[in-house]
């Protein structure tokens, strides 16, 4: 049998692995080359709210990928545009532009904001971005992000950004110049440890943004296509933007991006901005099918009774370990367990060895972020298997 873990080490650029080699998906759970299988509650990182290999996507990307896979831009099809009005008509949004990922949605979100500045601002250009922020990996995303970790290693950073406390709205009151044009924001940050800001925030950004002129952005590539319990995260916290970005959940597993924005700032025009491969035929088919589905189902409904069943479990879980664990928080099937050690990593190692798959945040932040269309059965499943994964690793450092 094919040693996968030491090819990854002889031929891959080195990122940072968990130690499983996975094989197959369907719904909820995934298979490793052994056969074991896991209760996915990363969701290949917020990205299958509808499932492993859901039906209705696969069917779509199988009819779409023998009829018509790749066109450029340079023409119309027809899954682009029947994708765009979907999502335009149920965000409220004027404009939509695909493009591949979440750091690309957003870089287009950013420019769209620059030529807004030069057009109504008198070339404003900064963006207000709040810290423990992610944002993506490209250089002006990972300028946007608001942990200094990530930058480090590439520094100069492109200029142009300004980072305050997350959820705190006098903070960005204060860090408003001339300069600034727009405020980009997470409506619960979730790289960053799954931080949930107070009730009102949003609300006040908005009302901030309008009073002074500025774009609200969200960047919804993980709390958007239902993750938060709404379709849209905005749409839980009364916020109304004027851009939002879209990826993870958006193309039922394939890769896509979208930004959307008002009529009143879709400022970009013919040759500013473009993707080779963004909104192919192939991607928006895919998509489509799962926002259908997603809308069809009224999904976010689940993820809300599901979330609230999980945060039950992980707070009996807390009553278990008081001493270990610091917090539980999270919104819909968004949700973190914070410890008071940096063990994130051991109780995942823990959980993979019970069959379930989760993700550290952070070094003491474990994230759970399962399919949309999870049921009680697997959420009660999960809580099993993660209270024994935790009642190990917790007794070895008692
Ligand atoms: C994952 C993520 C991104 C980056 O998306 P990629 O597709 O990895 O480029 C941007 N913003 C948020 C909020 C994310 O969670």
């Amino acid at each position: 049998m094919t040693d996968w873990i030491a090819e990854e080490k002889k031929y891959y650029m080195q990122t940072r692995r968990q130690p499983i080699v996975i094989v197959r998906g369907l719904g909820a759970k995934v298979w490793d080359e052994h056969g074991k299988e896991y209760l996915d509650f990363t969701a290949g990182w917020a990205v299958n709210n509808i499932g492993h290999c859901h039906p209705a996507v696969v069917k779509a990307v199988q009819e779409q990928v023998a009829t018509l896979t790749q066109t450029s831009n340079q023409f119309f099809t027809v899954p682009q545009l029947k994708l765009a009005k979907l999502l335009v008509e149920s965000s409220g949004m004027g404009k939509v532009f695909f493009c591949n990922s979440g750091a690309e949605a957003n870089e287009g979100a950013i420019k769209l904001a620059r030529k807004y500045g030069k057009l109504h601002k008198s070339g404003a250009y900064e963006v207000i971005a709040a810290d423990n922020s992610f944002h993506g990996r490209t250089l002006t995303t990972v300028a946007a992000t608001g942990n200094v970790h990530y930058q480090e290693p590439f520094t100069p950073m492109p200029d142009g950004f300004k980072h305050v406390p997350f959820g705190d709205i006098e903070a960005i009151k204060l860090a408003t110049t001339p300069k600034t044009v727009a405020v980009l924001l997470e409506p619960v940050q979730g790289e960053g440890g799954v931080n949930v800001p107070p009730p009102d925030y949003l609300r006040q950004v908005r009302q901030w943004c309008t009073e002074r002129g500025l774009l609200l952005i969200l960047d919804e590539v993980q709390t958007g296509m239902g993750r938060l319990g709404t379709l849209f995260g905005f749409q839980r916290y009364q916020a109304d933007p004027d851009v939002i970005t879209l990826a993870k959940g958006l193309g039922g597993g394939v890769p896509v991006g979208a930004f959307l924005a008002k009529d009143s700032c879709a400022v970009l025009v013919p040759g500013e901005h473009g993707s080779t491969f963004g909104g192919n035929p192939l991607v928006c088919a895919a998509a489509l099918a799962s926002t259908e589905w997603l809308i069809d189902h009224k999904i976010w409904e689940n993820a809300r009774k599901m979330g609230e069943r999980l945060m039950r479990g992980l707070n009996d879980l807390y009553k278990s370990f008081p001493k270990e664990i610091k917090e539980v928080r999270g919104v819909g099937l968004l949700q973190g367990v914070e410890t008071r050690e940096d063990v994130a990593g051991a109780v995942i190692t823990a959980c993979n060895a019970e069959g379930l798959l989760l993700n550290p945040a952070r070094p003491n932040v474990v994230r759970f972020m399962p399919p949309l269309t999870i049921t009680e059965q697997d959420v009660d499943e999960a809580l099993v298997r993660l209270s024994r994964a935790c009642a190990k690793v917790f007794s070895v450092k008692a």
